[in-house]
């Protein structure tokens, strides 16, 4: 049965992202970003694209991630951001996943695994050059390259740190923590003797950070379409134009119309100011149209804006129509995307929600049932 509301998801807008991050990388190998079901927009099938497309590796959060993508059949590199809990060890081993290690407890357990399976594990070290959360502390990292080096069962693929504002153009503090992470790969390259990968960049550095993109880089919101930063980001990314792979659309359920004076939806919130028609959409927050967008949310019909009156609920959203004619049961209202000569773009659907575009798609688009569109 076709479902009355769907997410789609633009294979065309992914590969136009793709390659502009591949012309913004300037030669460095792509690690696209995969993580939290790609953004919403379905882990398998971005992993599988990106991987036709060239990306030297995809990089998940978790290793159960990584391991479903490796029963799916995908042979690059996969990276394991966060989640290396003791549990998962013998399943990175086993699937050749690359963990990246901030402490030298993690590498013992690691090497006497892989030793275990007869096996060599691969990982790339972290460095805290100011996001504070996982990594060595530079001062440290060449006790971890040497802990790394003598354990015969790993082999240090490279190494990397995370920026946290990278979408930030009034701080130098990705420019600082750029050449701490240049001081601290050019000793741990001086240790290490074989070639090691150096990555820095999210997509904040890829656009915004000169010089940040060393051997790899780690695009995420960009390749779903989105500026790090949000619409104000977009401004300051000047020339790159990326295309929004996500959109969400409804059927119309129903259209009524309701005289002045009239109550809609829970708690009486919006009482009609004026004979009002109203159109009612199959979807609430159980969708991950959030109840903040009550009285305060829009949709496009018609290609034009039309305001949600009263709250959200479980299943059900209210619009108001009255100023757009001929609207009927069937017709399409677009929550998130283009319609006609408008667009609600992620940036200001997430702006009512009070959160970033990352949260509004990674929500959406794993509540909905998604439709792939070349
Ligand atoms: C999520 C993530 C990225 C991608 O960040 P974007 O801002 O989405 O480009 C890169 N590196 C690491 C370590 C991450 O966790």
């Amino acid at each position: 049965m076709e479902a009355s509301k769907r997410v789609i998801v633009s294979r065309a807008a992914l590969v136009h992202n793709f390659e502009l991050c591949r012309r913004q990388a300037n030669g460095a190998g792509i690690i696209a970003l995969v993580k939290a079901d790609a953004y919403g927009h379905g882990m398998l099938e971005c992993a599988r694209l990106f991987a036709d497309l060239g990306a030297a590796g995809l990089a998940v959060a978790d290793a159960v991630e990584g391991v479903a993508l490796r029963e799916a059949g995908l042979a690059v590199p996969i990276y394991v951001l966060a989640g290396l809990a003791p549990q998962t060890v013998p399943g990175i081993v086993a699937h050749n996943l690359t963990p990246l290690v901030s402490d030298g407890a993690m590498l013992e357990r690691l090497a006497h695994e892989a030793q275990r399976q007869k096996r060599v594990c691969t990982v790339h070290l972290k460095v805290d050059v100011g996001m504070g959360r996982q990594g060595a502390l530079p001062e440290d990292f060449p006790e971890l390259t040497r802990k790394a080096l003598s354990l015969p069962a790993i082999q240090i693929g490279g190494m990397m740190a995370h920026l946290p504002k990278a979408d930030d153009r009034n701080s130098d503090h990705s420019e600082r923590a750029r050449d701490a992470f240049a001081r601290v790969s050019a000793v741990a390259r001086g240790l290490v003797p074989y070639p090691l990968s150096c990555h820095l960049a999210s997509s904040g550095a890829l656009f915004y950070v000169a010089d940040s993109r060393f051997d790899q880089v780690r695009p995420g919101i960009a390749l779903y379409g989105c500026y790090p930063g949000g619409a104000a980001g977009k401004k300051s990314a000047g020339a790159p134009d990326l295309r929004p792979a996500m959109s969400w659309t409804a059927d119309i359920l129903l259209v009524r119309q309701v005289p002045a004076g009239h109550s809609i939806g829970y708690d009486c919130t919006w009482i009609t100011k004026r004979p009002t028609k109203m159109a009612v959409l199959p979807l609430g927050y159980a969708d991950g149209y959030l109840r903040r967008l009550s009285n305060r949310g829009q949709v496009l019909i018609a290609g034009r804006r039309a305001p949600v009156l009263g709250r959200v609920s479980m299943n059900l959203t209210v619009v108001d129509v009255t100023d757009i004619p001929g609207v009927d049961a069937g017709d399409e209202a677009v929550l998130l995307g283009r319609q006609g000569a408008d667009e609600i773009t992620a940036d200001e659907l997430a702006g009512w929600m009070e959160t970033i575009n990352y949260e509004a798609l990674c929500l959406i688009g794993r509540l909905n049932r998604r439709v792939y569109q070349d």
